[in-house]
């Protein structure tokens, strides 16, 4: 146990323990709960917005601990606010804690026991990661100058959750007790993945996650017989002209070092063998880094659908529902969050990706507001490759439980270090 420094006045958290107690140790005493909360959220996922049994596991959780504690109205969200004994600003510090819709084969002894639902994607670990954080934090309340703001947020896998949220007010903060502002400076959310070592973590600055739209094209032709093309509107090949061309477009039409993706994941048309049918139907994913290319993709995709099929006399329907936007981390943040994580990982373990990730995160409607940093936290269960490890959305992921001491160290030191805190 680390000795308390010269004659430093001895804060609240020390007293109770009767001598300073460092992070590692902190983090050390809360492993066993957090592991066991975790393991029960497994058991009882619940997807969407919606997630009545997970919000009253948190909210047990947290019982005893000083925190103003806001119920989400439109969602399951919580906005759980802790305000240190001296005034300052607030840090945010968001965990996400829906599932999937897809049934677990790991055989883990705690797997879901609801039918076809499954926490696949890790936010069972972010969860109580954040909940063992406020335990933390809470602790050390007399040595904070300022506030925290732990974001359980739902929804986060399609659902827009943090939107939601955002919507009712969560960056609405109170002032301090003395009048003075307490402005949010600073957002951090952490996201485990088993295709990354435990025992490290990632981000980079700039984009970090993709914008994620989603594509429908409808074709309208003239159906007939399959025999007399001629006299049909046939749009079975100007909707494969079209899928060839979106692929073509991308790569002819959008900038090399600001890419995007276009798949194609569906397509349906006619009924049987002797029939030209009348319509056909285009779906897919439109993925960007970047807003001007985004935009540029759903303007291109319009152009090409349309073009191909007014060539053919035919008319193409082009639907883009809009998803989450590009997830962007502030620069000074990030650097930030891997001087932190470096400090308590060693040196190397933080890693600065070279690229984004394809995939989407709706957390990027915070950092949209907020300066901040989604950080990647290594995962890759003991004794496997992270290479080859079932990733996550796989039926059989799992992830070193271990790691979730550096997911608490880490949300911990982000707030602490952020408000000025010196950690021994
Ligand atoms: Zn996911
Ligand atoms: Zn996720």
């Amino acid at each position: 146990m680390a000795k308390s420094k010269s004659n430093k006045p001895v804060s609240a958290a020390q007293e109770k323990h009767g001598a300073a107690t460092s992070l590692k140790d902190q983090v050390g005493g809360l492993m066993k709960s957090t592991v066991a909360l975790r393991r029960e959220l497994h058991k009882w996922p619940e997807i969407g917005n919606t997630l009545p049994k997970t919000r009253e596991q948190v909210l047990t959780a947290l019982e005893g601990l000083p925190l103003e504690i806001k119920l989400h109205e439109t969602t399951s969200g919580i906005a759980a606010m802790l305000t240190g004994d001296k005034p300052g600003p607030t840090v945010m510090l968001r965990g996400d804690m829906d599932a999937l819709p897809m049934p677990e084969d790991t055989g883990l002894d705690f797997a879901s026991k609801t039918d076809g639902y499954m926490h696949a994607c890790g936010h069972d670990t972010h969860t109580s990661m954040l909940v063992s954080a406020a335990k933390l934090l809470s602790d050390r309340r007399g040595e904070i100058p300022g506030r925290v703001l732990f974001m359980f947020q739902p929804g986060e896998e399609g659902y827009h959750g943090a939107k939601f949220m955002l919507e009712e007010g969560l960056l609405d903060v109170a002032k301090n007790k003395d009048g003075s502002e307490s402005p949010i400076t600073a957002a951090y959310a952490l996201h485990i993945t088993s295709s990354m070592p435990a025992g490290t973590i990632g981000t980079r600055s700039g984009p970090i996650m993709a914008s994620s739209d989603v594509l429908s094209i409808k074709i309208t032709g003239k159906g007939g017989h399959a025999s007399e093309p001629f006299r049909t509107l046939d749009p079975i090949p100007v909707a494969c002209e079209i899928v060839q061309a979106l692929q073509m477009m991308i790569t002819r039409r959008i900038e090399t070092f600001d890419p995007a993706v276009v798949t194609i994941t569906k397509l349906v048309a006619g009924t049987t063998t002797n029939v030209i049918p009348e319509s056909a139907l285009i779906e897919g994913t439109i993925r960007a880094v970047s807003e001007k290319t985004r935009n540029k993709v759903h303007d291109s995709i319009r152009r090409v659908a349309e073009g191909i099929a007014a060539a053919y006399e035919m008319q193409a329907t082009v639907e883009i529902r809009i998803g989450y936007p590009v997830t962007v981390n502030d620069a000074p943040s990030t650097d930030f969050a891997l001087e932190v994580a470096e400090s308590l990982l060693g040196e190397g373990k933080a890693v600065r990706m070279p690229s984004p990730i394809m995939g989407a995160e709706d957390f990027s409607y915070v950092l949209n507001k907020i300066p901040g940093a989604m950080v990647f936290l290594g995962g890759t269960p003991e004794g496997v490759n992270s290479m080859t490890a079932a990733p996550n959305h796989s039926n059989r992921v799992m992830f070193e439980e271990s790691a979730m001491a550096h997911g608490v160290a880490l949300y911990a030191s982000l707030a602490l270090r952020t408000l000025g805190v010196t950690l021994n």
